[in-house]
């Protein structure tokens, strides 16, 4: 369906639900919500309100509740519960209306309600949804889990707002449901509601939960007191009456303006008292308070209430240690009064409580009172966040700092999403951090889901595994025994145990692949009769380009390197190998010596006669003895008018002296920046890396430029051929000396005929 065919889908709803005809019964009740909220809010959006009527009564037809009544009576009641207890806009009434709209029917989803009523309602109704649906899950019932649950799900407070108002109702009609589910909502509603419900300061609110709550937990206790209440409650007021008459004359004559009044304690917690203090009902003495509101406001009315104290502690005498001023250190839920304990006339404990019109409406309806003292000022300026944190705010600036900005804190660390809560089918509550996928849950369920997880749902669509989750969700994982984790899962799971369990697989899987890849060359090089050892193999990897062995294995075991390149690149190696043994590899030395005496007869003239520079003569170096300056030589005059140098130790000097007269006393002269070419020939065992060793001596250490180096070895034997430049004999000694001090190294040799074959 396209986009704009389910805008002419959601139109045609609408209409049907315009349309439908509407009892006269849900009507009136409706009427009477209406001036209920005209009455709290003032204005009132009525068409909103109609809309939403007529939406919940479409998406409700037919349906009854437990007691028999049409569903409709339940958003009804829930709104009118809103309007009146906890006043905070119209939007909130509207979404009490279609708070349970979703749930009931599957049409009329969260999409229409965004198409008809904006996104503001459609959020808190799907927040709605998804709490209530949350309540199957065992772990929603840990009182923190709850709390957190609930504050990361309303992103906006009217959420729960109307969940307090739904709970308040269904807590009402609780005696139409079986016992035992009474039992349960009943608790919840004790332990989770209530205590919330106070730290929203929704006093009132929390009151009625706790005394319904005990109704179904322990009836008999609270008949007993409900009935001892009503049965008191002429001789309460009479001593009421006689108490407060003096002190209303006293507020009167310091021309105060003031409502004063007795009220009673909630049932709940005279039991409570009853409880904590194993006392009797007759022993609990303060089953009631006195109540004085002043009717100035700010500045004047917190004056006013110090000086309404001041009088009253002049008629009665107070305990000072029963004293509370919650006016200048309110508590954190925003609560602020005087309380002080005065004995009564017959000298019995009664409390009194002192505060504002606007301290009043604050502990009476918490939250939305802040919201409506807020609205008349600055509230035009704020931004819709800040209006709807103002009370947050407000919490900051009071001097009880600690906790409230402990409260305040939480309530932002909750909403700004660090935790999300997501829910298993059968509705099982997990907690994850923000930006968990459908991998990050599987994994957090089970190992072993997560190692074979295939594909997930959300809320009963498909998604990809990347799937960012939110808070509500219901997540299903899919899983299947051929799956397992890829390395792109890395890329967006966040839980330490997906990443640790995905890592810790994928290198398991590398190792088992390298394995494999071991086992298929080994065959492999079995058939084609090759025996090397792992130093070559290395070598040979390193010559297709492999970083490392391990690497060339996995790369056979996953099937992106075909082995049989690897045997035709050993065989044409061994080959080769096989050719030079044959003799080749004489003719290779040979041909290098021959080079070098090419380049070492080229040599540059640094020679001296009679303390002469040799200029003009045309010098050789026998290549019989390669002479390099330092070594001793004589010259020997050829036929052709040339000085041909030896060394003195060469092997033909003795034939050259018989002709003496031919010999020229010769010596080198001084310059130090020529370099001669010098050869060597190094033997030893041929180990790995002795190679690298030799290379790093000369050009390393001894910054020795490197001609030419010819590698011969078999056999385990090393035999090289080194030809370089060197500066003088010293410097050739010094090379031969480091050369002979390395590893495995035999014999170092100058390069003549007459060293060692
Ligand atoms: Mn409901």
């Amino acid at each position: 369906m396209t986009v704009a065919e389910q805008q002419i889908d959601i139109e045609n709803l609408w209409q049907r639900v315009e349309e439908q005809p509407i009892d006269a019964k849900s009507r009136r009740r409706f009427q009477q919500l209406l001036r209920a909220c005209h009455d709290s809010l003032g204005t009132t959006d009525t068409d909103l309100l109609e809309r939403a009527f007529q939406l919940a009564y479409w998406a409700h037809a037919g349906i009854h509740r437990a007691d028999g009544d049409p569903f409709i009576y339940h958003p009804l009641e829930v709104a009118q519960i809103v309007a009146t207890d906890i006043p905070f806009d119209e939007v909130t009434v509207a979404a009490a209306l279609l708070h349970d709209v979703v749930e009931d029917n599957l049409v009329a989803t969260v999409q229409l309600i965004e198409a008809q009523f904006g996104q503001d309602l459609a959020l808190i109704v799907d927040g709605l949804t998804k709490i209530e649906r949350s309540f199957d899950s065992i772990a929603v019932r840990q009182a923190e889990n709850f709390r957190k649950l609930l504050l990361s799900m309303a992103s906006d407070i009217r959420v729960i707002l109307v969940k307090f108002a739904d709970r308040l109702h269904n807590m009402r009609t609780i005696s139409s449901l079986p016992e035992e589910k009474q039992y349960k909502i009943a608790i919840e509603t004790r332990d989770l509601f209530a205590p919330l419900a106070h730290r929203f300061g929704l006093f009132t609110l929390k009151n009625d939960l706790e005394d319904l709550s005990l109704k179904v937990l322990d009836p008999e206790a609270f008949y007993i007191i409900k009935r001892n209440l009503r049965a008191k409650k002429r001789e309460r007021q009479r001593y009421v009456d006689r108490f407060i008459g003096p002190i209303r004359r006293a507020l009167e004559d310091a021309g105060l303006q003031f409502d004063i009044y007795g009220r009673p304690k909630h049932i709940y917690s005279i039991y409570r008292k009853m409880q904590q203090q194993g006392k009797t009902l007759q022993e609990i003495y303060d089953l009631f308070a006195i109540r004085v509101v002043v009717h100035t406001d700010g500045r004047q009315g917190k004056e006013d209430c110090w000086r309404a104290y001041s009088i009253i502690t002049d008629s009665y005498q107070p305990l000072p240690e029963r004293f509370r001023d919650f006016i200048s250190v309110p508590k954190a839920n925003g609560y602020k009064s005087l309380h002080t304990t005065v004995l009564g006339h017959d000298g019995k404990p009664v409390e009194v409580q002192i505060r504002t019109r606007e301290m009043h409406e604050v502990a009476e309806m918490g939250v939305a009172a802040h919201w409506k003292y807020k609205e008349g000022d600055e509230s035009d300026r704020m931004s819709e966040w800040d209006r709807r944190f103002a009370w947050v705010r407000e919490l900051l600036d009071n001097p009880d700092a600690d906790r409230a900005t402990e409260f305040v804190q939480e309530f932002q660390h909750d909403l700004s999403g660090e935790e999300i809560y997501v829910f298993s089918p059968r509705g099982d509550l997990f907690i994850l951090p923000h930006g968990a996928t459908p991998v990050d849950f599987a994994f957090h369920i089970h190992t072993e889901v997560g190692l074979q997880c295939k594909g997930a749902k959300v809320n009963n669509k498909f998604v990809p595994l990347s799937h960012k989750l939110k808070s509500g969700d219901q997540v299903e994982v899919n899983t299947s025994k051929s799956k397992s984790p890829n390395a792109g899962w890395m890329q967006f799971v966040v839980t330490q145990k997906a990443r640790s369990r995905i890592r810790h697989y994928l290198n398991n899987e590398q190792r088992t692949t390298v394995r494999a890849g071991e086992e298929i060359w080994e065959k492999k090089a079995r058939k084609a009769q090759i025996d090397i050892s792992d130093t070559e193999l290395r070598r040979y990897a390193t010559k297709l380009r492999f970083p490392n062995l391990e690497q060339m294995h996995l790369e056979i075991g996953k099937g992106l390197f075909n082995p049989d390149e690897l045997v035709k690149l050993i065989a044409e190696t061994e080959e080769k190998r096989a050719r030079e043994a044959a003799g080749e590899d004489a003719d290779l030395l040979q041909l290098q010596h021959e080079r070098f005496l090419d380049q070492a007869q080229s040599g540059a003239p640094a020679l001296m006669i009679d303390g002469e520079r040799v200029t003009d003569i045309a010098i050789t170096y026998a290549a019989c003895c390669n002479p390099i300056p330092g070594d001793e030589v004589i010259g020997y005059l050829s036929r052709n008018g040339g000085i041909k140098i030896h060394r003195t130790t060469c092997r033909n000097v003795p034939n050259l002296l018989q002709n003496e007269d031919r010999i020229v006393p010769i010596s080198w002269s001084r310059q130090k920046d020529m370099q001669f070419m010098a050869g060597l020939r190094v033997m030893g065992e041929d180990r790995v890396g002795i190679v690298n060793e030799i290379t790093e001596v000369i050009s390393k250490s001894l910054k020795t430029n490197i001609r030419s180096l010819v590698v011969d070895a078999e056999d385990g034997v090393f035999d090289g051929t080194i030809v370089l430049d060197v500066n003088d004999l010293e410097h050739l000694r010094k090379l031969m000396a480091r050369l002979q001090n390395i590893g495995g190294i035999h014999g170092v040799y100058r390069f003549t005929e007459n060293t060692p074959a």
